[in-house]
């Protein structure tokens, strides 16, 4: 007899002597044994993990414990299979042990062979509707519709959940039904001859398209896998039905993907070819016959790729060549010409079209890139041109991008500021030493400029924004340049620089001329009244004094006529150079005319000025004069009043230097008060 080793028995019974013999017989059989006398620890024991395979179980427990209820009671806990004990096999008792399980009983007492045999079959039987249940719920909880018919009468035997809820029907209803009802398309003659195959054992498989009815009366696409076996004896159908809507509706989707594509390619502002591995064109949008200047896409179509000679003759037959041969994309950029003698410049992009890594043929995209290569060449002489300008000019000169790149740059300006083409301006122009902290310390630490980097002088963005020349004048390495940016186009300056330092320094001298005495070196009556004119501007404002002070010499034609004309003109010298002496640096000194000279003294009320003036006089008077020896001038003053003009106060001023000369020379007069009107 086999053996089942290592399956577990729990043996429920009240008489331990029994329960004894019982699990001897089975350990002799392999089988490991445990016990149970109560409800509650049968419970226990077979809710456990190591719950037991099978239960050996007394029908009386002694008590009035009944084994039948306390197995019907397990048994909706756990699915273990129960074969019962008896001491007697009454009609009652069998009725009981019927109403529980059908896993049999064994008489008390029975030989060992029968204890054995009913528990091995009981253990197996268990495996089989295990096994069985498991079968069924797959095939009942598959989506797949599945339907099992007999072979003879047609009618159907099962039919799965999947298929009853997308039909409609319920088992009842199809209990009473053909697969003739399900499939409108076929009659019995027709279904009959695909069956035919399966019944002679010529196939073992029948596999169809058809469509199924609904109860209520919609259809849907199937597929349909017959096989026939064999079933207790009989011969039965299966049918594992496949409903196709959704693949139906993925098939209309990629037609009309695929559709859409063609559109798209068919209105693509680049032109589109399609070609076999022989070279033959499969496919043209509408932008190919414009490019090329052909008639039609008709007249396109008839070239070969491969062989057409104008293909050879640029090369793109050898590229496509060996695209198709390496299975490898290519683009290039080729000038041609047209069967229909169109010359453009084509860029062209080729793209192997492979089947499972076997190459089908090709795909092109080429566009006409005519009118880019046309600026290209443009710019490339526009820039031939400024660099043939850049020579001519003489002074630095510089053609710079918009990110400030050195682009090309004149001799002069190699030499005089060591710049290199390729450069940033900046790094040679003003040097780095002129860049804003900022931009500086990200080169210094990264050795990348930030974008944008640009020295204080630069003005390169101002002038190609305003697409105009812009002009500076930049002090630089102890000079002066006139600094120009004249934009070349969008992204182009040219930048260059005439050193006016000469002509600063001359126009310097010649304004310092304008304003100077040529005989005295102090400055000159023009400079003065302007000077006065901006003071009384100044004064009215911020109610500050001010006076003025009038020198007259006395007596001076005497000393022209004494020593001389050259005389006369060293006696002014000294005058001047005695009241420059004496004079703070934001005095004006200046000649009025002849000998006569005027100090605007700012910040100065008259009181101020009279003693200022006083002091002159004293010193003028006291001065040796070599060859003449003493001179005295006489002196006026005025401060401002309320409403004066430079004429109002040069008249005042004369009137006191008039008042001096007449209370005798040599003196001071001061006007304090506002004349009497
Ligand atoms: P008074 O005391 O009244 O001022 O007498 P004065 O002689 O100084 O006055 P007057 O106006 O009669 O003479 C001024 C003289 O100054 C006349 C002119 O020849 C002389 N003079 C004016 N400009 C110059 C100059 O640039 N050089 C020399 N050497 N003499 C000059
Ligand atoms: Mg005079
Ligand atoms: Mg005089």
């Amino acid at each position: 007899m086999d053996m089942i080793p290592g399956k577990r028995i729990l043996i429920v019974e009240d008489s331990k002597l029994q329960a004894r013999i019982t699990a001897d017989i089975l350990s002799r059989h392999g089988y490991s044994t445990d016990f149970a006398d109560t409800a509650e620890g049968t419970l226990k024991k077979i809710s456990s993990p190591e719950g037991p395979d099978l239960i050996l179980m007394d029908i009386d427990l002694g008590e009035g414990m009944n084994g039948a209820s306390l197995a019907k009671h397990l048994q909706q806990i756990k699915d273990v299979p129960v074969v019962f004990l008896t001491a007697m096999s009454t009609p009652e008792v069998l009725e009981q042990v019927r109403k529980v399980a059908r896993y049999g009983y064994v008489l008390k007492g029975a030989p060992e062979h029968v204890l054995v045999s009913t528990v091995e079959m009981a253990l197996k039987l268990h495996e089989i509707i295990s096994q069985a249940r498991m079968y069924r719920r797959i095939f009942e909880e598959s989506l797949t519709e599945v339907y099992i018919f007999h072979l003879k009468t047609l009618k159907f035997l099962a039919v799965n959940r999947g298929a009853r809820e997308n039909l409609g029907y319920t088992m009842e209803e199809l209990r009473e039904m053909t697969p003739l009802d399900l499939k409108p398309e076929l009659d019995f003659p027709k279904f009959k001859a695909l069956l035919d195959p399966l019944l002679k054992g010529e196939q073992e498989k029948v596999v169809f398209e058809t469509v199924h009815r609904r109860k209520d009366g919609t259809t849907y696409p199937v597929e349909v896998h017959l096989q026939q076996f064999e079933h207790m004896g009989e011969k039965v159908g299966t049918a594992v039905v496949i409903d196709l809507t959704v693949r139906r509706r993925m098939e209309e989707e990629l037609v009309k993907s695929r559709q859409e594509y063609l559109e798209l390619a068919e209105d693509a502002p680049i032109g589109i070819l399609k070609c076999d591995r022989r070279g033959n064109i499969t496919y043209v949008n509408q932008k190919v016959p414009e490019i090329l200047g052909s008639p039609s896409i008709e007249e396109t179509k008839k070239i070969n790729l491969l062989t057409f000679h104008q293909m050879i003759k640029f090369g793109l037959s050898q590229r496509l060549e060996d695209c198709l041969q390496n299975n490898r994309s290519d683009t290039y950029e080729v000038h041609y010409e047209s069967k229909w003698g169109k010359k453009v410049w084509l860029r062209v992009h080729v793209k192997p079209l492979a089947n499972k890594n076997e190459v089908t043929g090709a795909q092109m995209i080429i566009d006409d890139i005519t009118q880019k290569k046309r600026l290209e060449e443009e710019n490339r002489r526009r820039e031939e041109r400024l660099r043939l300008m850049l020579k001519g000019i003489p002074s630095p000169a510089w053609l710079i991008s918009r990110e400030r790149r050195i682009l090309a740059q004149n001799k002069a300006a190699a030499e005089l500021f060591g710049t290199k083409e390729g450069d940033y301006c900046w790094q040679g122009i003003h040097g780095g030493e002129y860049l804003p902290k900022e931009y500086r310390e990200a080169i210094q630490k990264t050795g990348v400029p930030l974008p944008g980097t640009k020295c204080y002088f630069c003005r390169g963005d101002e002038a190609l924004a305003a697409n105009e020349p812009l002009n500076s004048e930049v002090e630089f390495a102890e000079g002066v340049w006139d600094t120009w940016w004249v934009p070349q186009g969008e992204d182009v300056y040219v930048h260059y620089a005439v050193d006016v330092t000469r002509y600063k320094k001359m126009e310097e001298e010649l304004y310092r001329l304008s304003i100077t005495d040529p005989l005295t070196g102090v400055y000159n009556r023009r400079y003065f009244i302007q000077t006065l004119e901006q003071e009384i501007e100044r004064v009215r404002r911020s109610g500050q004094p001010l006076s003025v002070i009038m020198a007259d010499l006395d007596h001076f034609k005497n000393i022209n006529d004494r020593f001389g004309h050259a005389v006369g003109d060293q006696v002014l010298k000294a005058m001047a150079a005695s009241f420059k002496e004496r004079l703070r640096k934001t005095d004006c000194l200046a000649r009025w005319g002849g000998e006569e000279f005027v100090i605007l003294l700012p910040d100065t009320t008259a009181e101020g000025g009279a003693l200022l003036a006083e002091d002159l006089r004293r010193r003028l008077s006291q001065m040796e004069i070599p060859g003449v020896g003493h001179v005295t001038a006489s002196f006026g003053v005025t401060g401002y009043l309320p409403g004066d003009t430079v004429d109002t106060i040069i008249q005042r001023v004369d009137d006191m230097m008039y008042q001096a000369k007449g209370k005798g020379r040599n003196c001071v007069c001061t006007c304090t008060a506002p004349p009497p009107s």
